[in-house]
C-alpha cells in the first residue's frame, strides 16, 4: 500500500468551503449524511496492470460516488503517471488526452450513491459480488479503458475518465464544449458503460451511423457483440462531434447493491475492445448520425 499525495489543478476548486469543512485535520462533507466519513487522502492501492482482476477489485474498494471521485480519479492518475502516460485535468475532475485525429476510449470515474458502503469484495462462481454496490458502473470501463491505454503506451489512442456522468453527463458535457474541435477530428468513440456482455449501442441510440456500427458488429461476432438500444450515457454528448457507441463492459443489476461482475465477460469486452482498436480504420472519419437524429428523445438536455 502507498499514500497517493497528488494535488490537481482544481483541488482548491473543489474543497470550496461551501462544500466541505475542515475538522480534526481532515475534510469532512457539508450534507447530512448518516454515514458520512472524511474525505481526502486515503490509502491507494497501486495499479498492478497486465489486465490483473485485482486491480478492478481495488477499484470497487474506491468509493467514487458523483462529486466526490477524488479518490478513484487519483489511482486512476497514478496509474497513468507509472505507466509514462501523459494525460490533463479540467475544472470538472475529467482526466484525459485529446490530440487530433486520435480514436478515444471513454469511461466514466463516478458510481450512483447507494448509501450502503460496500467493504468486502468476493469471487464467486466466476463473478465478482459485494456487500454493497460494487460501481463496477462505470469502474468495469475504466478498468478496460486503462488497460487498453496502457497496452498502447500512449502512443495511439485518446482517452477520456469522466466525472458526474450519473447526474447528467456533467464531466463529458464540459469537456465537449471546451474540445469539441478536437473531438470532430477524431475517427471514432468507444465508451465502455453498457451492462452485460454483448451489446453494441450504436444506430439505434443514434451514437454513429452504420458504418462503425457495422464494422464493430463486424469484429464482434467473435466476442459475441451485436447491435442493439440502450439507455443514456456520454455516448449522447460526444456524438454531436464523433461517432461512438457504447459496449457491454461485463456487469449486471448496476445502482442496486446485487451489482456483480462476470470475470469471464469483463475480460472478453477487454479482448474486443482490443481487437476494436486493432481492427477498425483509425484514419478514416466515421460519420455521426444525421444532425435531425440527433435532435431526438434520446437527449439528456440541450
Ligand atoms: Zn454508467
Amino acid at each position: 500500500m502507498k499514500k497517493n499525495t497528488y494535488s490537481f489543478l482544481d483541488g482548491e476548486d473543489y474543497f470550496d468551503d461551501s462544500h466541505w469543512f475542515e475538522e480534526d485535520g481532515l475534510l469532512w462533507d457539508n450534507e447530512e449524511d448518516e454515514d458520512e466519513e472524511p474525505l481526502g487522502e486515503i490509502d491507494l492501492p497501486d495499479f498492478l496492470g497486465n489486465n490483473n482482476i485485482q486491480d478492478l477489485i481495488n477499484m470497487y474498494l474506491i468509493r467514487s460516488v458523483s462529486g466526490k471521485e477524488d479518490n478513484l480519479r487519483d489511482y486512476v492518475a497514478h496509474a497513468l503517471i507509472l505507466n509514462n502516460i501523459p494525460f490533463l485535468e479540467d475544472e470538472e475532475g475529467n482526466i484525459y488526452r485529446l490530440s487530433d485525429n486520435r480514436p478515444i476510449l471513454s469511461a466514466h470515474l463516478d458510481q450512483v450513491d447507494t448509501r450502503k458502503r460496500l467493504t468486502t469484495v468476493s469471487i464467486s462462481g466466476g463473478s465478482i459480488i459485494g456487500d454493497a454496490n460494487l460501481g463496477a458502473d462505470d469502474k468495469n470501463g475504466v478498468w478496460i479503458v486503462l488497460n487498453l491505454v496502457i497496452a498502447d503506451k500512449g502512443r495511439t489512442l485518446n482517452f477520456i475518465f469522466s466525472t458526474g456522468e450519473e447526474i447528467g453527463g456533467i464531466g463529458a458535457r464540459f469537456l465537449a464544449s471546451k474540445r469539441a474541435k478536437t473531438l470532430k477530428t477524431c475517427p471514432y468513440c468507444l465508451v465502455f458503460d453498457r451492462k452485460g456482455n454483448g451489446d453494441i449501442i450504436g444506430v439505434e441510440n443514434y451514437y454513429c451511423s452504420q458504418d462503425l456500427q457495422a464494422d464493430c458488429a463486424n469484429i464482434g461476432l467473435e466476442y459475441g457483440y451485436t447491435p442493439t438500444n440502450g439507455v443514456w450515457s456520454d455516448a449522447d454528448t460526444f456524438r454531436d462531434h464523433v461517432a461512438c457507441v457504447n459496449l457491454s463492459c461485463g456487469y449486471q443489476s448496476a445502482h442496486t447493491d446485487q451489482e456483480h461482475t462476470s470475470i469471464a465477460g469483463i475480460k472478453n469486452a477487454l479482448a474486443y475492445g482490443q481487437a476494436l482498436i486493432n481492427g477498425l480504420q483509425a484514419n478514416k472519419k466515421y460519420k455521426i448520425a444525421g444532425a435531425s437524429a440527433i435532435n431526438d428523445k434520446w437527449r439528456w438536455t440541450k
